[in-house]
């Protein structure tokens, strides 16, 4: 069946006012069809109601003002800067708009113009403005189309500035508006049901708003449309990953499962035993569970990961646990058999620095399916390592976006285990629902009773000597502590040598009668791990690390986490940080030594003030935007979401994604013919970007 033609397929160039020069310039501006152009809406919309008169332009106010050129020229000062100047007006006074050292605008801008800039106001021989922002909104001799009372401004470029987007839309938006509804794919019903609007109504309020509500509901639409196309991509995956191939059917005899729960000593949290319902259910069910479990530093995963081994493990399979270090499946080993051994069941680590012996010994009893728990590094899976009746695999992920590169080495060999991926790196919900649609999504939110929150302070530099008078004072209680030193950008050799200096230094000077140790990135896996399993156990009392110290490690007596030029980190690195202590039962402290600028200062405060991993993770959202998140840096003009904001439309989200898993698993290939129209935008539009994207 071909795809059916809609005039929104023809070529830009055939549009009122585009030229074949126009043309090219729109298509490096990624606009090559009518479709295109008419999903270019606009940045930014100014109410007029809410702009200030020129004649009130008060000095210090930061105002948004529109006026039309009156005069301009370019003004040379004394010390050589060229100045552009333009004298604007409106009904209620003149202006004077200077952009020091942008002479060239003089070829941009011209007298009758019609400008919207954005500034702030100064005293300099008079009132002026100096904007951040502006754009031109009419040429002079441009008949002012009616817009009501809402200023919008376009993307535009150094080729197709402001106006000339204006003029082509004002020509053609009538008519690509009739032709929106071709791209309808939502019935009236369904409109109705998730409160919005149809496609021309939609795009027609977001390039002619009556009102910025208006707009917001036009948005809110093509929102909805790229959650949905996302998780349709998503929802056809999961199926495959999980229905299209039966998985294993567990059985819960409580043979395993109840003595853990006897001889633990706590209970579970309620967020505990609800994820682990969750877990049995996948597990039980012939559906293949594929699932993320989420939790902050702390919130107990290990224990709900145990008991889902014990599951495979009382009907025969065996179960692996897979952590990102021989440090962290060393320590993991430890915690099961503590737990496992007691109930007779034995714990196969496998690492690389077991003797040959003991690893000929180790793959006999994984071959053979005596082994039922085993723990290793990632290398488990990728490793020549063949189970025998492998059930389970859990994975220790502590990297945001390796989750589905390890989903994907678990398919092999015909094996179909259940997947559980345990990330460390708490991230808002509406974000893992779009990197990780395909999953099914289980949190704790809820961290175990009694832990003292660790305290946290930001010192400036000149009070390092008191830092380490107090950290001195804890080593000499006998706790322990770690020194954490950035890595500057791209240098690491750079970083080597302070770290190292720093390590000297220290060593040397401020705790001469301390063991210290030192842990960056260039030294070998195996003189990392000595230095980290003498830190373990007790045989040194500070550590000086680069980023390479391990996320997860646990180290309950270290009490002092001190961060050097805390304000290079990010949030979610701060947090990792600082979850490296209070693990233990004595009070702990986390010491920032920083001065930060204005923007660094906002999130170290954050930090400061916040313990919980997940409102950590909603403020770097908020603080960084999606775009920084998904790296669209990277791909060009053409983010992952360009119309859906994860901070405000998670319920529009939640909506796309029962949407989409309810019609897939309904009509898997979209044959039906109702779903025509969806199936060909998803093909045409947005599957290959999604892949792009590596979401699909
Ligand atoms: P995570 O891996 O999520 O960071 P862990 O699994 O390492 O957290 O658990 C942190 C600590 O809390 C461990 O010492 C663990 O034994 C303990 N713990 C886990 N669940 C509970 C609970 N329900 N009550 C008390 N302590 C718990
Ligand atoms: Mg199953």
């Amino acid at each position: 069946m071909g795809v059916s033609f809609s005039q929104l397929d023809r070529p830009a160039q055939f549009l009122k006012g585009v030229g074949p020069k126009r043309a090219d310039a729109l298509a490096k501006m990624g606009i090559t069809s009518a479709r295109d152009l008419l999903y270019h809406i606009p940045r930014r919309y100014d109410d007029a109601s809410t702009l200030t008169p020129i004649g009130s332009l008060e000095v210090g106010l930061d105002a948004t003002a529109v006026g039309r050129v009156r005069s301009k020229g370019v003004i040379p000062t004394r010390r050589g800067l060229r100045i552009f100047q333009v004298v604007l007006e409106d009904e209620t006074g003149m202006i004077t708009v200077a952009w020091p050292g942008q002479p060239w605008l003089d070829r941009k801008i011209r007298n009758g113009d019609t400008l919207l800039v954005t500034g702030p106001v100064k005293f300099f021989h008079g009132r002026q403005i100096h904007p951040r922002e502006f754009s031109t909104l009419w040429r002079s001799g441009d008949t002012e189309p009616e817009t009501g009372t809402i200023f919008v401004s376009y993307p535009a470029s150094e080729d197709v500035p402001q106006w000339v987007l204006r003029r082509i839309l004002g020509s053609n938006l009538d008519e690509l508006l009739s032709w929106a509804d071709d791209d309808e794919y939502l019935t009236g019903a369904q409109r109705s049901s998730r409160r919005l609007p149809g496609l021309s109504e939609a795009l027609s309020a977001l390039h002619r708003p009556a009102s910025l509500s208006d707009a917001e509901v036009g948005r809110r639409r093509l929102a909805y449309d790229e959650l949905f196309f996302l998780q349709l991509v998503q929802a056809q995956t999961r199926r495959c990953a999980t229905e299209v191939e039966e998985g294993i059917t567990h059985e819960r005899s409580n043979e395993l499962i109840r003595p853990l729960h006897e001889s633990l000593p706590f209970a579970l949290t309620t967020a505990q035993a609800a994820v682990l319902r969750d877990i049995y259910q996948d597990m039980k069910s012939k559906r293949r569970m594929s699932r993320l479990l989420q939790g902050d530093v702390g919130s107990g995963k290990t224990v709900v990961a145990v008991f889902a081994m014990l599951l495979a493990a009382e009907g025969g399979y065996q179960a692996a646990l897979m952590a990102p270090t021989e440090i962290l499946a060393e320590q993991h080993a430890r915690r099961l058999s503590e737990w496992l051994e007691p109930l007779g069941i034995d714990v196969v680590l496998l690492t690389g620095s077991l003797t040959a012996v003991e690893r000929r010994k180790a793959l006999e009893s994984i071959e053979s399916g005596q082994a039922l728990m085993v723990v290793g590094t990632h290398a488990l899976i990728q490793d020549t390592v063949s189970f025998s009746r492998l059930g389970l695999v859990v994975v220790d992920e502590q990297h945001r976006f390796g989750v589905r590169q390890r989903m994907a080495l678990v398919e092999r060999e015909g094996l179909r285990p259940d997947v559980l991926v345990m990330s460390a790196t708490p991230i808002p919900r509406s974000l893992a629902m779009t990197l990780y649609g395909d999953l099914d999504l289980s949190v704790l939110d809820e961290l175990p009773p009694g832990r003292t929150p660790v305290t946290t302070v930001m010192r400036t530099p000149d009070r390092r000597d008191a830092v380490y008078a107090f950290v001195d004072e804890q080593l000499a209680e006998g706790r322990q502590a770690y020194v954490v030193y950035p890595l500057v950008s791209e240098s690491e050799k750079v970083d080597l040598l302070s770290a190292t200096e720093e390590f000297e230094r220290l060593r040397k000077e401020a705790f001469p009668q301390r063991r210290v140790g030192l842990l960056h990135g260039q030294l070998r896996p195996a003189e990392k791990n000595e230095v980290m399993r003498s830190f373990l156990a007790g045989d040194l009392d500070l550590v000086v690390a680069t980023t390479v110290i391990e996320v997860g490690i646990d180290v309950p007596n270290a009490t002092v986490m001190v961060i050097e030029h805390a304000e290079r980190f990010g949030l979610a690195q701060l947090h990792q940080l600082r979850g490296r202590v209070g693990r233990g039962a004595a009070e702990s402290h986390c010491i920032m030594i920083a001065e930060p600028g204005e923007e660094a200062l906002e999130r170290l405060k954050v930090f400061r003030d916040t313990s919980d991993g997940f409102e950590i993770a909603r403020a770097d959202l908020r603080i960084r935007g999606q775009g920084d998140l998904f790296g669209s840096q990277q791909h060009g003009r053409d983010p992952l979401l360009r119309f859906a904001d994860l901070m405000i439309d998670e319920d529009l989200l939640i909506e796309a994604q029962r949407a989409a898993r309810e019609l897939v698993a309904a009509d898997p290939e979209l044959q039906e013919p109702a779903q025509r129209r969806m199936r060909e935008l998803l093909e045409s539009r947005y599957r290959e970007r999604l892949e792009m994207y590596g979401v699909g």
